[in-house]
Order: structure tokens, then sequence, then C-alpha cells
């Protein structure tokens, strides 16, 4: 990201929600955005995940401006480079645990017959292969996060977006999500990068990175050195 600027028109006032931000991710980290309320940490995911636009500045993924692709190559960004995860988990309800998982190759035109040894597989790797079966109803918080984290890896993007993925989990749950996501970003040549919003100070120290905004800027950029506690 290079000079990043996104403003939002309310009314006759403009809010500079993004107000020039430089910042290069990699893949393998596991990289968290703190800040406070309004300090422009949705906005910022939003345009990492190329559901929005920059005003000005640019956005780089490998060779590729992202907002100079077609709506139909954004689109084929989101779905193919790209695994959200969201606080509320945002599962199907009348689907059960692996068809959830699945529901990115159904978009992609894969049947669910075709897709379900991969879902199983993905289960298996959060540890839910028992709850296969189940649908969101049937399993607690952590649970249906560990789905979705399967279902964000589906496609196997190497960029995972990550909105408050614990808050809606007690602490001991929450801290498990995070060392799955942690696994999921040092994932041995996998080059895959998790970022992830968080309100939590604990969640965020427990990452390899951490990207503070402030006003729309980037405040403070460090690097926790957490990765080699985790291993
Ligand atoms: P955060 O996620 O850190 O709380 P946001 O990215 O949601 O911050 O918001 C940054 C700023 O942009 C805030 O001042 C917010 O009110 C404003 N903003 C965000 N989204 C919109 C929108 N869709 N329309 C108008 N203003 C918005
Ligand atoms: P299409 O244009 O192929 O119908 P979209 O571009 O709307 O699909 O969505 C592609 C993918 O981007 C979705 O599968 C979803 O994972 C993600 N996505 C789309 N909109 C949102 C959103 N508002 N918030 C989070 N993820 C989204």
């Amino acid at each position: 990201m290079t000079d990043v600027v996104r403003e939002y028109r309310v009314g006759g006032q403009t809010v500079r929600a993004l107000d020039g931000v430089t910042l290069s991710l990699a893949g393998g980290n596991f990289i968290s955005i703190v800040g406070p309320s309004g300090a422009g940490k949705s906005t910022f995911l939003h345009l990492l995940g190329a559901l929005d636009a920059p005003d000005s500045g640019s956005i780089r993924f490998g060779d590729k401006e992202i907002a100079q692709l077609t709506d139909e190559q954004q689109s084929e960004f989101r779905r193919h480079q790209v695994g959200f995860i969201f606080q509320f988990f945002n599962l199907l309800p009348t689907m059960s645990a692996w068809e959830n998982v699945a529901i990115p190759k159904l978009l992609d035109g894969v049947g669910l017959r075709k897709a379900k040894p991969d879902a199983l597989a993905l289960l298996d790797k959060v540890g839910l292969a028992k709850r296969a079966n189940h649908r969101p109803a049937e399993m607690s918080g952590g649970e249906m996060q560990r789905v979705a984290v399967a279902r964000a890896l589906m496609m196997d993007p190497p960029l995972i977006l990550a909105d408050e993925p614990t808050g809606n989990l007690d602490s001991k749950t929450g801290a498990s999500i995070l060392e799955l996501l942690a696994e999921v970003a040092h994932d041995k040549g996998s080059g895959r990068a998790v970022v992830m919003v968080t309100h939590n100070q604990d969640a965020a120290a427990s990452t390899d990175r951490v990207v503070t905004l402030q006003d729309g800027r980037l405040r403070s950029d460090e690097f926790t050195g957490a990765a080699r506690k985790i291993g």
C-alpha cells in the first residue's frame, strides 16, 4: 500500500478514513491492526480485500494494481486470493460444518460432492473432524470460528483477513483461535499473510507484527518477536 487515501463524504463534510497510509505486508506473518474506534481499521481491511477502492494511492498485490482490475477480476481476486473471517462467523445455518467449508468451491462452480474431501481435510486440520455433520446451532462459538477458518482456507488463498475474530469468544477460546490463525500464517511454505483487526491488546501482542492506526494514519508498526515464542 502506498500513500493510500480513502475519504467518505457525509452531508457536506469529508471524513478521511485513511490519510496517506504506506505499508508493506509479507506472507508468513500474522499481523494485527489496532487503534481506537474510527481509526480506519475496517476501511483498511476492506481495501486490502478489494471490497472497496482508494481515492488515491496505490494498492499492489504481487504485480497487480488492485484498483486497475475490472469488477470481474476484483471479484475473482476476492474469491481466490482472499479468505474472510468475521466476528460473528457468518456461517449458513441450514448447512453442516463441512458444507459451510465447501461454500467457496460452490461459488466457484464446483459441486458439493466434489468439494467434500477437501472440506473434510480442512475440518480435520482445524481439529473439527468430529463435527463435520453438525450444523452451526449445534456447535460452540469456538467451533463455529474453526469452521470459518477452514472455510477461509478452502481456496488456499495467500491472504486471510479477519475482522475481530475473537470478539465474540471468551478469552480461553479466543486464545485457541489466535493459535490456529498463527499456525495458518506460519504454515511452512504457504507464504500466507493473516491480517487481523482487533480491539484486544493481548490478542494483538500474540501476533508477529502490530500495526497501529490513529485518525487514518499509521501511528506505529512494530514487530513483536511473538513468532519465535509461538514456534
Ligand atoms: P474503525 O474500523 O477503526 O473503527 P472505520 O474504518 O470504520 O474505523 O472508520 C474510519 C472513519 O471513517 C470514521 O470516522 C468513520 O466514521 C468513517 N466511515 C467509515 N465508513 C464510513 C461510511 N461508509 N460512510 C461514512 N463514513 C464512514
Ligand atoms: P460475485 O461478484 O462473484 O458474486 P462477490 O465479488 O460479491 O462475488 O464476492 C466474492 C467473495 O468476496 C465472496 O465469496 C466473499 O467471500 C467476499 N465478499 C464479498 N462481499 C463481502 C463483504 N461485504 N464482506 C466480506 N466479504 C465479502
